[in-house]
């Protein structure tokens, strides 16, 4: 009866929410959650209503991200009512039920598949044009839980760097979402060049072409290329949200770019 109940409440709410789309990688630490909130900030400066579900239950980075650490989840009648940005982001994650950042959640696969259930069916989205979710690195309990929680997902961006290990499990990624009957919008290369900050020539560190081959191979689009920028890392660490604060950067120009392709 309760499930029942869940489960209504999640279509009620996913139903205010015209796009609901996740971010996947095959494997972590290639800027998925980078990537999961400069398109959220994207969809923001172009107008549009978001909110930013951090699906990571044991690895999120959201809050730090954004510079909402501190931030907690407040219970009211109608739900849980989201952190939010000062431009209007609506954000959830599981950093905001902890004491502190360095507080590990030490949860297996059934309690993090009721946190997801009790995010999707309680947090107070309202109505939204993009819901953004960030997911942990592969295939694990929490890409199923949402996968499955979620009745009309509109796809999945996947995240890769151009090394051929990443181009390896991001095949994996691309073949889980279609397992799923998840759409795939498309695959982000990302850390895609460098650019020298002092003599301008651009190196490709990981390799080039990757993501050409793989968009190929699995007949997928390739939404873009974001170039690395030690800028990136750097405005991660201080919660500043890179393309707000360097807007005529060739990366910030890639996420307007890729925005305009989902
Ligand atoms: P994931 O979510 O895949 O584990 P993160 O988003 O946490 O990866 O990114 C891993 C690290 O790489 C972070 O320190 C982040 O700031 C950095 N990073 C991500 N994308 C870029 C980029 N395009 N240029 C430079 N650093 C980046």
């Amino acid at each position: 009866d309760d499930i029942i109940k869940q489960r209504d409440k999640i279509k009620e709410r996913m139903s205010r929410i015209k796009n609901k789309i996740v971010v996947m990688s095959g494997k972590g630490g290639v800027g998925k959650s980078t990537v999961a909130v400069n398109l959220a900030l994207s969809f923001n400066l172009k107008g549009y209503k978001v909110g930013l579900l951090d699906a990571d239950i044991t690895g999120y980075s959201v809050p730090k991200l954004l510079n909402l650490s501190s931030e907690k989840l407040y219970n009211t009648d109608e739900g849980i009512l989201p952190a939010e940005t000062t431009m209007g982001i609506k954000v959830a994650s599981a950093g905001f039920l902890t004491e502190s950042e360095e507080t590990p959640i030490i949860w297996r696969g059934p309690l993090k598949a009721s946190l997801i259930k009790e995010f999707l069916s309680s947090i107070i989205w309202g109505d939204l044009d993009y819901l953004i979710i960030d997911l942990p690195p592969g295939t694990g309990d929490e890409p199923l839980s949402i996968a499955q929680d979620i009745p009309d997902i509109s796809g999945a961006v996947i995240v890769t760097i151009p090394s051929d290990l990443s181009q390896r499990v991001v095949r994996r990624a691309v073949n889980f979402a279609r397992l799923l009957n998840m759409r795939i919008i498309g695959i982000i290369e990302n850390m895609s060049g460098f650019v020298c900050p002092h003599c301008g020539a651009r190196v490709d560190i990981f390799n080039s072409g990757g993501g050409e081959k793989i968009a190929k191979d699995l007949n997928v689009p390739l939404l873009g290329k974001i170039p690395l920028d030690p800028r990136v890392a750097e405005s991660g660490d201080n919660g500043i949200p890179f393309i707000l604060a360097h807007k005529d950067s060739e990366v910030s120009k890639s996420f307007m770019e890729i925005v305009e392709k989902i």
